[in-house]
């Protein structure tokens, strides 16, 4: 934990931390060394991780990357910050984020950018770590950290693994808790680990997992011990190739990072077949108001009387327009705006209806291809990191970036990302494996014999 402390310092200039807990980290650090001592060991037993800033952690500021929880320190924990404490794990302190979780940068925070560790080869200018959990992939690619937790609404924890050159995976929706973590859109957020192997993100998985009956869309089924599931035999399984993901004009390193994954997975003995996935195509636009519309809902509690900033007004309907104009940045008051729109009497049919129709299309799309294969392989993202504060002005360059995740999460489905090559410069490209509800298993299995 002492080392690990030293690393959470030395690596400021990358902005991975938002808060620090150094004081925290050694007194959880001393009571481990009792327990151990006492053969009370849990499963992360002294193990020194870094806590996406959108978990609720007791007393500890917790800022969701937003102005607007200025001073917010929750007087509970969330229930997967609370399972990793009670598996023995040590927070460094909590980690940086696109504001609201809102992003693929980790350049919408308001505590500032995150830079990725990486840099292009022969060229010293930063880059993102991708987002929303840009913070826990920069900490964990630093050694900051031997994980961290992230959350995954559309991608953001798949894509800054991939753009960090680490592991990340995204659980079945109802797999973790949501209680406690700061809402995005709530039927798509889905917490999960991060960490530097497969194998330690299955034993991470493990310990945050959990029936938990605060939240109501939590599942009650058993955890399974994902490290067991690691055996490397992936002979004789199916995995899908769809052949929607292929997209024009996607960059020849990508379509050659893919091949060369369906390549190992044919020397390790599995069959690759090419499936559809016809509905693909719409996964994006139909996130993109889905997410939004929820958010617009989940955000209206911020309205400076229960929580964080409160700036002054005549009126009420003044106090809340100046807290939330003040309060929130560019990126969430777009989403905002999108989200009462598509929900608005007038619209509500014509955007919202139609994109959860298309949702349940895009879902049975995997049911049926799920019926022929075991699981799917993918590019995580269809590009590495890109430089930091390029695409600011474009947001929806920024919003092509997740094509290769929203889909499962439309679906509520699990996927992994693994580091799986370099780029012509030099960066980390991720491989996505996907799967069917509640067999995070197959994926690590799968992705351990990747790895
Ligand atoms: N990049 C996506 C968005 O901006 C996904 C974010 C996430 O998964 N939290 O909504």
């Amino acid at each position: 934990t002492e080392a690990h402390v030293a690393a959470v310092e030395a690596a400021r200039p990358l902005n991975a931390f938002i808060t620090e807990t150094p004081e925290k980290a050694l007194a959880m650090a001393e009571a481990s060394d009792k327990r151990r001592a006492a053969g009370e060991a849990g499963l992360l037993e002294g193990l020194p991780i870094g806590m996406k800033d959108l978990f609720c952690t007791e007393g500890v500021l917790t800022t969701a990357g937003s102005h607007i929880l200025d001073g917010f320190h929750p007087t509970y924990e969330s229930t997967v910050s609370g399972n990793l404490w009670n598996a023995g794990a040590v927070m460094l302190g909590k980690t940086n984020l696109d504001e609201f979780a809102m992003g693929s940068s980790n350049m919408t925070s308001f505590y500032g950018g995150v830079e990725n560790p990486w840099r292009r080869a022969g060229d010293n200018r930063p880059l993102v770590p991708g987002g929303s959990s840009g913070g826990s992939a920069s900490a964990v690619a630093a050694r900051c950290a031997l994980g961290a937790t992230g959350t995954d609404t559309g991608g953001s924890i798949r894509q800054p693994a991939a753009f960090c050159g680490i592991v990340g995976m995204k659980p079945t929706y109802g797999r973790c808790s949501r209680w406690g973590v700061v809402a995005f859109a709530s039927s798509l957020d889905q917490p999960g680990p991060m960490a530097r192997t497969v194998q330690d993100t299955a034993i991470m998985l493990r310990a945050m997992a959990s029936y938990d009956p605060k939240d109501s869309t939590s599942v009650d089924a058993p955890v399974p011990n994902y490290e067991a599931a690691m055996t490397g035999d992936i002979r004789g399984m199916k995995i899908g190739i769809p052949k929607e993901y292929r997209l024009d004009g996607m960059p020849d390193e990508i379509e050659a990072l893919w091949q060369q994954g369906i390549k190992w997975l044919e020397e390790a003995g599995a069959e690759t077949v090419e499936i559809s996935l016809p509905h693909t195509h719409y996964a994006l636009p139909t996130y993109y108001i889905i997410a939004p519309a929820e958010a617009s809902s989940n955000l209206a509690r911020y309205d400076g009387v229960r929580y964080g900033l409160r700036e002054p007004g005549e009126s009420l309907d003044e106090m809340y327009e100046a807290t939330r104009g003040k309060g929130f940045g560019a990126e969430v008051k777009r989403r905002v705006l999108i989200g009462t729109y598509v929900l608005s009497a007038g619209y509500y049919d014509a955007y919202y209806n139609k994109a959860r129709r298309v949702r349940s299309l895009i879902a049975r799309d995997f049911a049926q291809a799920y019926e022929s294969v075991d699981a799917i392989l993918t590019p995580t993202a269809p590009s590495p990191a890109f430089g930091l504060g390029d695409k600011m002005d474009d947001p929806i360059a920024m919003y092509l970036n997740d094509v290769f995740t929203v889909p499962a999460s439309l679906a509520g489905l699990p996927g992994i990302s693994i580091p799986a090559g370099l780029s012509k410069d030099g960066l980390p490209l991720g491989l996505q494996v996907l799967g069917k509800a509640f067999d995070e298993e197959t994926l690590f299995k799968v992705a351990g014999a990747l790895e």
